[in-house]
């Protein structure tokens, strides 16, 4: 089959490969210290019925801190923009994504933005449903309707690692705890929140989901609604501005698509009215973003002029 971004993509996955030499693999989170740092995959969506993807595409990887645009979204969706930012600002800390020290010093006490740990701890709690249970089940169907793919599970291994050593993040909802900014039980919404950072994925799966993004929420294929347009916009807002932890500011300048990180090595793009885009590279920078990723967009953004700016 002809396809306009295959030998392209090739070339460019080959041209960013060396970099993953540059970065390491997470291990804050046992579990993910299990990835092959090498790897270095991508999948671009154009709302056709296929996927242009490079590189090993079909392995799985949890979304880590990309769960935080999709539980914005359900928390936006469930309660509305005034409620949602009572707990949580918009603006950009330029502080890595686990730092507890605007927390204190920030009056009144809330986390500066949802694409920080603290902020998606904050927004995860809103989350409605009965039991963690309901709400993983909401979350899933949400992640399952915008990729387009009912298979999408948890990854329990990953889950659990992350529980098990998931200090930092209890500190900082013990922390928002006594400042009223969450109610709900410490432990309870950590078992949430592990769950939701270890949704697990392909490539392909995050391209539709950046392509459902960059089209005002609609579904990929079927191009219902499944998030409001409204809200899809806000939710590429942040990704421009603080998608990127505290590299959001270059990544705009050299990139400048709306996108969103984990620390599995995924990254989201979602080029506004336009593609989809899925990577996957686990070597990390020191920002805790994949470094040959990154490197991938870049090109990928000069090669296709897929600057919003
Ligand atoms: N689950 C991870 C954490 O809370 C997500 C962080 C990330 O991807 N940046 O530490």
């Amino acid at each position: 089959m002809v396809c306009r971004y295959g030998d392209d993509l090739r070339s460019m996955v080959n041209q960013v490969k060396q970099y993953t030499k540059e970065g390491n693999v997470a291990n804050y989170i046992p579990a993910l210290s299990l990835a092959d740092p090498a790897d270095v995959a991508v999948s671009i969506y154009d709302g056709k019925d296929t996927c242009f993807s490079e590189g090993n595409h079909y392995q799985l990887f949890t979304l880590q801190s990309i769960s935080k645009v999709l539980t914005l979204a359900l928390a936006l969706m469930d309660h509305g923009r005034e409620i949602v930012f009572s707990k949580v600002g918009m603006e950009p800390t330029g502080d890595p994504f686990n730092s507890i020290s605007k927390l204190e010093s920030n009056i009144p006490s809330k986390p500066l933005n949802p694409m920080i740990n603290a902020g998606a701890l904050a927004v995860s709690s809103l989350i409605k449903g009965n039991s963690n249970e309901g709400k993983l089940k909401r979350l899933l169907n949400l992640v399952r309707e915008l990729s387009g793919n009912n298979q999408i599970n948890i990854n329990k291994e990953v889950a659990k690692s992350e529980f098990e050593s998931a200090n930092l993040n209890r500190a900082l909802s013990y922390f928002m705890k006594q400042h009223g900014i969450i109610t709900s039980d410490v432990d309870e919404l950590l078992d949430f929140y592990t769950k939701q950072c270890a949704i697990e994925v392909n490539c392909e799966d995050l391209a539709k989901i950046g392509y459902a993004l960059a089209h005002q929420g609609e579904h990929p294929s079927d191009k219902y609604s499944v998030i409001p347009a409204e809200i899809a916009r806000l939710v590429k807002t942040f990704m421009v501005t603080c998608g990127m932890y505290n590299a959001s500011g270059e990544f705009a300048i050299r990139v400048g698509i709306p996108a969103k990180s984990g620390v599995s090595g995924g990254i989201v793009g979602a080029v506004p009215g336009s593609i989809g885009i899925g990577i996957y590279g686990p070597a990390l920078d020191e920002k805790g973003n994949s470094i040959a990723g990154m490197k991938l967009l870049e090109l990928l953004a000069s090669r296709y002029h897929l600057s919003i700016f």
